[in-house]
This record gives structure tokens, C-alpha cells and sequence, in this order.
């Protein structure tokens, strides 16, 4: 019986729309071999957003989004509205659009495909094989603790200081979120804190030990931040999951992603407890290539996959989009960001075009 799923399309400012177009194909194309139907409703966010109605995230939108399956980002942003103040900044509407749908987990899988080893900056040995999944709580820690603030101590000097605190249910949420997708993945799970220096660290790490006793058939181990920085890039393929905070897990998904080199490839998820996900490559809207056919479709394509797997549980439809992926990598096609000499250089429709004829030939052995 075919299964429909509602997904709101939101393609944003700059290459949005040229890989959103792209990306809405391949969905279309997959539906028919697995026998999904999408219903695609498109909604403005960003700068396309101010043009329209003057605001980032108009109400409409965030409305839309609640009232669909899945939410599909393309990228905001851009030149043209870097001068407004903050709070009519493209920005403020994704951060919105995370307040909005109660997003607390993000999802950073950093794989290297072994077309792009070379793109890593790191040795091949170090790199070739990394597949790992960097989970990071987004609502919650010093980003948002309160008591914050900057005042004047009695010598007049300034003084800043903010909150780094997590309630137990909070661990717990992100926690379960973080040992179901290892369970789906290698069944490894490294959370990382600063145990052996915060109070807030150690509340961390006992709620992710009493949790592991749940999830028997997931292996769980513990690694300080400053070792598990140094590991990513000693020896990354150690790694299968990671679950962390707000803080340490902004900067160390930024260093798994760079393991791979190339941000035209690298997709996102941003979950709640319930009602639709996010899901977004992890670049911005590079306005300096945008309405040229310069794009790299990639990473659309493969938060579209993330999609598949992560907030329509359709895990077959996933692994065959990105076997498409595999394919067109291993037939030589690769956007400007990408080429190398002996490759053959295309745009980004052009990309589509060969993702949808691999979506149709057999999967190569
Ligand atoms: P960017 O990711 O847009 O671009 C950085 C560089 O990477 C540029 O040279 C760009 O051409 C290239 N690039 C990025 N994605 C590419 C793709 N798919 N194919 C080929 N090349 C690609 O980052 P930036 O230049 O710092 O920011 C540009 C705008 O995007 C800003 O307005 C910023 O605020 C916004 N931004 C949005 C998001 C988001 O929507 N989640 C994330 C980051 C930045």
C-alpha cells in the first residue's frame, strides 16, 4: 500500500532553490520505486522570507511546518540583508524555526566516500572509512542556562559569565535519542563531557551510564572533550556514535564534518520528541555562486536521504538514495567545489540528471 508522507519544502535564499529543485526530483523519483507518495508544500524562511512579508519566519510558515511530516531546509541568507538588525536577520528565522518544533537533537553524521578521500586534509590511512554519527543536544546547556549576564564588580572592573546546566530529564532525552540511532547504526555509543571537572558533566555522564542498562545490545564508553578532540583527529575511525552537550558538541560536530573536506557534501537532522524534523545540509546559501548552476546538490540530496531514515523511519529508500550518491561519485561527476583533473565537471541540474539515471540503473555490485 502506498504510504504518503506531507513534507514541507523550505528552499530559503541563494543555491536553495537550484538544489531543493534537484533534491524534490530525486524524492519524486524514489517515491515511485518504493511506492511513497510525497506531498510537498513549499513555505518561505529567511531572507526570501523579509522580501515577501518582513519577517524571517513568518507565522504561516512555522504553521505549515507543524502540520507536515518532515521538513526539508535548503539554506538562508545572504549579502542582501546582512545589514538589518538581529532580530529581522534570515538567521533569527532558523533559530525560530528550532524553538518553533521543540528541535533538541541534531544529528552530524560525518562518512567519507572513498571517491573523495583526498578532499580531507588528514593522511588517507587516518581518514578512509570514517562513518561516524555526531549527536549533540541543542536547546539546553550554557548556550541557554540561566543565571547569565555582564555586570561591574565593586572594582568597577567587568564581569561576564554564563550557565552551563542540564536537568536530568534533559540528558535523558538526548540520551535516548543518541542510543536509538546507535542501535541503528554500529552500536557504539562515546559520550562526551568535562566529568572530571564539572558538576554538570558528572550529572551527564551518571544519567548516560544509568540509560546504558536499557540499551544492553549498545556498547557505551565515556571520553573527556579535550581526548575526544584529540581522537577525531588521531584516529576517527574509533568512533560510531557520539552523544554531547550544547557547547562541546558544536565544536567537535565542526571538526568531524571537516574531517571529510568538502561541506558540499555534508547533510544534517534536527529532531524533537515528536511532530516533524528538520533536516538540512550543513552549508549556508553561498551567494556567491547562487542562480548560476555552480551548486552542489549533494548534501541536499542527502539530508533528503536523513529524512528517509531518520524522520519517516523508510531506511530502504535512504540507503538507495545514497547509493545513487556512491554511483555518480564512482562515475567521475563532480560540481565545481569538488572537480579534480580527469573528472567530469557539471552543474548543478546536471547533477540531478545523473543522480536520477543512477536512481535508475541496478546498484553496482
Ligand atoms: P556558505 O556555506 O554559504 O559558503 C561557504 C563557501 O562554500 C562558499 O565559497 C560557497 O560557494 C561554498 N559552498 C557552500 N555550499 C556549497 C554547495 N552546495 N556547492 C558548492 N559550493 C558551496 O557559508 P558563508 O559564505 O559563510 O555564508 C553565506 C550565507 O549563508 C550567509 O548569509 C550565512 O549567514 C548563511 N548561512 C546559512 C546557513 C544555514 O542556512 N543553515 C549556514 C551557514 C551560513
Amino acid at each position: 500500500m502506498t504510504r504518503t508522507y506531507r513534507i514541507t519544502l523550505l528552499p530559503g535564499d541563494g543555491i536553495g532553490p537550484e538544489i531543493m529543485a534537484v533534491t524534490v526530483e530525486i524524492l519524486r523519483a524514489i517515491g515511485r520505486q518504493f511506492d511513497l507518495a510525497f506531498e510537498f508544500q513549499e513555505a518561505l524562511i529567511g531572507g526570501s522570507a523579509i522580501d515577501a512579508t518582513g519577517e524571517p519566519l513568518p507565522e504561516a510558515t512555522l504553521a505549515t511546518c507543524r502540520n507536515s511530516d518532515a521538513v526539508l531546509l535548503a539554506a538562508i541568507g545572504g549579502y542582501k540583508w546582512d545589514s538589518l538588525p538581529r532580530s529581522q536577520r534570515p538567521e533569527t528565522g532558523l533559530l525560530g524555526l528550532r524553538a518553533g518544533l521543540g528541535l533538541f537533537a541534531n544529528l552530524r553524521p560525518a562518512a567519507i566516500l572513498p571517491q573523495l578521500v583526498d578532499a580531507s586534509s588528514l593522511k588517507r590511512e587516518v581518514i578512509e572509512g570514517v562513518d561516524l554519527m555526531v549527536v549533540r543536544e541543542l536547546t539546553g546547556g550554557i548556550y541557554f542556562g540561566e543565571p547569565k549576564g555582564c555586570f561591574a564588580d565593586e572594582q568597577g572592573r567587568q564581569r561576564a559569565f554564563n550557565t552551563m546546566v542540564y536537568r536530568e530529564d534533559e540528558i535523558d532525552r538526548i540520551g535516548r535519542v543518541a542510543f536509538d540511532i546507535a542501535r541503528k547504526r554500529g552500536k557504539r555509543l562515546c559520550s562526551v563531557d568535562k566529568a572530571n571537572v564539572l558538576e554538570v558533566s558528572q550529572l551527564w555522564r551518571d544519567r548516560m551510564t544509568l540509560l546504558s542498562s536499557e540499551y544492553a545490545d549498545v556498547e557505551l564508553s565515556h571520553l573527556y572533550v579535550d581526548n575526544a578532540a584529540m581522537q577525531l583527529v588521531r584516529w576517527p575511525k574509533q568512533f560510531d556514535t557520539i552523544v554531547t552537550g550544547n557547547l562541546f558538541g558544536d565544536i567537535l560536530s565542526d571538526i568531524a564534518a571537516m574531517l571529510t573536506g568538502s561541506i558540499g557534501m555534508l547533510p544534517s537532522a534536527s529532531l524533537g520528541s515528536e511532530g516533524p524534523g528538520v533536516f538540512e545540509p550543513v552549508h549556508g546559501s553561498a551567494p556567491d555562486i547562487a542562480g548560476q548552476d555552480k551548486a552542489n546538490p549533494l548534501a541536499q540530496v542527502l539530508s533528503a536521504a536523513m529524512m528517509l531514515r531518520y524522520g519517516l523511519d523508510e531506511p530502504e529508500a535512504a540507503t538507495r538514495i545514497e547509493a545513487a550518491v556512491n554511483q555518480v561519485l564512482d562515475q567521475g561527476y563532480r560540481t565545481g567545489d569538488l572537480y579534480a583533473e580527469g573528472m567530469t565537471l557539471v552543474g548543478c541540474k546536471a547533477m540531478g540528471d545523473a543522480l536520477l539515471a543512477a536512481l535508475e540503473s541496478p546498484i553496482p555490485a
